[in-house]
């Protein structure tokens, strides 16, 4: 399995959820050497000239792409999400910039709200503040064992694949889905972190980088060189939305045992030669188990697409079902 030395191969992590720091992180405002409007700001955030016009609150999380911090808009105290890329990482600032500010004109995205850059070449993103934090934050802390139930599972599932059709209607591949990259805010779930998507010309071009978090990535992306070294990155995308929607489900990561370590081999027995999809409890419901199987389909040309499993009946449900999930409430 070649792993070790692509491009961007910095960003492939085993992780499963991201730590936020516990110190603080100084934040050093610089003056913007350049910083580019998007067609989608409004006059209030239009205001927000210059990182100097952004005090620091404090931080939200790190990745590997950068540290994000809450910010206030001194001037009008309009509250944001700064997102610090470092030049110095192996990233590709200028790509999740111009990705994001396309994938924002979807209402299931994350708002992107302008870029600066520093005269260091340090590019930072402004966006909409998610008060609730990431999807996995948000389960631990409104959910019994983080499990929901499965009418808030076809919810979540409905938005984040509205958001995908827009993602992959534009040809962009997300290539980290996991959910510590879903934001919630109020009622409403987002899609972020853009740090190691493709725009690609055309609907049928392949990938071919080995990038992502390894425990979400499909069978034919963690072993590549046995599937010819490239992957469709649009199916690739819908094997990983299927593997959160269960992890919601069951409270955990879907493909270990509880407590066993994810490490490379774990992983590798896991994807590439575990049944899919895995054992779901009993109680789960037929239609919640078969769209799962047609997301953790092994074959990436019989996967479904983002847009028909949008059209699956557990995300559509019959009118009498949503009468009795509605009782069930
Ligand atoms: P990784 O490489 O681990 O996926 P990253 O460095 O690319 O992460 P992001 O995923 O963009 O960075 O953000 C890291 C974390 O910061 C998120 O998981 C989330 O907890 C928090 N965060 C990011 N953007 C926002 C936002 N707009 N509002 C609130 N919290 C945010
Ligand atoms: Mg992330």
């Amino acid at each position: 399995m070649a792993i070790a030395s692509r491009k961007l191969n910095r960003h492939l992590a085993l992780h499963l959820n991201p730590t936020t720091p516990a110190t603080h992180h100084r934040f050093s405002p610089y003056p913007a050497a350049t910083s580019s409007s998007s067609s989608s700001l409004t006059t209030h955030h239009q205001e927000v000239k210059s990182l100097t016009e952004l005090e620091k609150l404090h931080p939200l999380g790190q990745g590997s792409g950068g540290a994000v911090f809450k910010v206030r808009h001194k001037p009008t105290r309009a509250i944001y999400a700064l997102k610090k890329i470092s030049s110095a990482a192996e990233t590709q600032e200028e790509e999740e910039v111009s990705i994001h500010r396309i994938a924002s004109s979807s209402p299931h995205v994350v708002k992107f709200q302008g870029s600066f850059q520093t005269p260091n070449g340090d590019v930072s993103i402004l966006m909409d503040y998610m008060e609730s934090g990431s999807l996995s934050d948000h389960a631990k802390a409104s959910y019994h064992d983080a499990r929901l139930p499965e009418h808030a599972i076809a919810d979540v599932a409905r938005q984040i694949l509205q958001g995908f059709t827009h993602l992959h209607a534009n040809n962009i591949v997300h290539r980290d889905v996991k959910p510590a990259n879903f934001l919630v805010n109020a009622n409403e779930v987002k899609i972020a972190d853009f740090g190691v998507s493709k725009r690609l010309p055309t609907r049928l071009a392949r990938c071919d980088s080995y990038v992502g978090t390894a425990a979400y990535l499909s069978p034919e992306r963690f072993d590549m060189a046995a599937h010819g070294s490239t992957y469709d990155g649009f199916a690739a995308d819908v094997w990983s939305l299927g593997l959160v929607f269960l992890e919601l489900y069951l409270g955990r990561y879907p493909l270990l045992e509880p407590g066993q370590k994810p490490d490379w081999p774990a992983l590798m027995c896991a994807i590439c030669f575990g049944e899919m999809p895995p054992k779901i409890p009993e109680e789960a419901s037929e239609e919640f188990r078969e769209f799962i199987g047609c997301c953790l389909e092994k074959d990436p040309c019989k996967r479904w697409t983002v847009q028909q499993l949008l059209g699956h009946r557990f995300i559509v449900p019959r009118p009498q079902e949503e009468e009795v999930k509605e009782i069930a409430r």
